[in-house]
């Protein structure tokens, strides 16, 4: 028997699935590739806070930096390497933006030079991290999810599983049922592990317009690039080398360089870069049911149609690895002890603002 069935094993699945196995539930993660095959593969995967202006961003973010960083402290104090980061501002007028937000750093940092030494922060190990979180569960990997159906309160995957739960984290690739209201974009990127003859002597994370790595056992990571439309990330990876790693150089002699390997992603955006983490609206049922929402005739979210016992965990960002396992806790807590999960991510909100464009 099964209580939930989690469709990807990249960060947002494999953190759930880690979060909701320490509750007692029982759980069967289905992955269409192997485990962190998407974009938590190209992932460097920096934890680091962001210097801005006081938001409701903002401190979601760096409230679950500090919960994620005591996490993997916690379970997977060996994939964590919290040496610090060091963050230089892009160019004079971002060193400006910076020092005015000096009063609102909240997180543990000292000025060094023109840039910000944060000693809390640091980076994970991605592929071992999401193997790990997965240990103590059913995995199936190389099993794409195409069919969902409800019935008589139970999810039916491919009429081949079944749970009273189904948790979506399918990353940037369109979930297996229609949620329209959930807009999204994509930044695409790569990143490189390479080795140099001065490696061993870099020994702290630094972060500019891309990052470099400290020096992790074998390598360093090198990256990452955004990349706005499509065009093919393997080629440019391939072919690109020579601009990420002049950059590189900024902060690190190299010489002798050797591209070990590559890596490409998307990252995946909502429109207000906070992530979709909760139990989608059946948009279709609710404009039915409804329809003077799309006038913008305010019905409150409870009386909305929801789909039952469906969670959604995805639209990271740039941030997956900060944000998963906060995230993920949210999502059990909510699916076990009906605790509300953070406002901001809930995909109702966006659903409001969706209908009132559906005329
Ligand atoms: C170049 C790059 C650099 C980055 N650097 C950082 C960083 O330094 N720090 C940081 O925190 N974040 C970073 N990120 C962001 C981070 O990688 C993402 O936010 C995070 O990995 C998203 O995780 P996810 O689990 O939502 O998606 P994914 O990792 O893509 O996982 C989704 C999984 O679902 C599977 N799947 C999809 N559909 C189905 C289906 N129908 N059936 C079965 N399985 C399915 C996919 O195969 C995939 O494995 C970076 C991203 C990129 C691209």
């Amino acid at each position: 028997m099964i209580d939930v069935i989690i469709v990807g094993a990249g960060i947002a699945g494999a953190s759930t699935a880690f979060a909701l196995q320490k509750r007692d539930m029982r759980v069967l993660v289905l992955e269409k590739d192997s485990v962190c095959s998407g974009s938590s593969a190209a992932a460097g995967a920096f934890l680091s806070p962001k210097i801005s202006k006081p938001s409701a961003y903002k401190n979601y973010l760096n409230s679950a930096l500090a919960y994620s960083l005591a996490f993997y402290e916690r379970y997977f104090p060996d994939l964590l390497y919290k040496k610090g980061l060091y963050k230089l501002p892009l160019d004079s007028e971002d060193s400006q933006r910076c020092n005015s937000y000096e009063p609102y750093i909240d997180f543990p940092w000292e000025k060094r030079g023109e840039g910000y030494f944060f000693p809390e922060a640091g980076l994970i190990l991605p592929d071992k991290l999401c193997r790990e979180l997965l240990k103590e569960v059913t995995l199936k990997e190389f099993y794409e999810v195409s069919k969902i159906v409800h019935d008589g309160n139970v999810w039916y995957v491919n009429d081949t599983f079944s749970a009273k739960y189904l948790i979506l984290a399918t990353g940037d690739t369109p979930e297996p049922i229609s949620l329209p209201s959930l807009k999204s974009k994509k930044i695409g990127g790569y990143r490189y592990d390479v080795t140099f003859r001065e490696m061993r002597e870099h020994r702290h994370n630094t972060h500019k317009d891309i990052s470099v790595s400290l020096f992790l056992k074998e390598h360093i990571i090198v990256g990452a690039t955004h990349i706005r439309g499509d065009i093919a990330l393997e080629k440019a990876a391939e072919q690109d080398t020579f601009h990420l790693l002049e950059k590189a150089k900024r902060f690190t002699p190299m010489t002798s360089v050797k591209i070990l390997q590559h890596y490409t992603g998307y990252r995946r955006f909502s429109f207000d870069y906070f992530p979709f983490a909760g139990v989608p609206v059946d948009e279709r049922a609710t404009l039915t049911k409804y329809p003077y929402i799309r006038t913008g005739a305010k019905v409150p979210e409870k009386q909305y149609i929801y789909h039952p016992n469906l969670y959604i965990h995805t639209a990271l960002g740039s941030r997956g690895f900060v944000f998963a396992p906060y995230n993920a806790k949210m999502l059990a807590d909510a699916i076990c002890d009906a605790i509300p999960i953070q406002r901001e991510l809930l995909p109702a909100l966006r659903f409001r603002k969706w209908a009132r464009k559906q005329r």
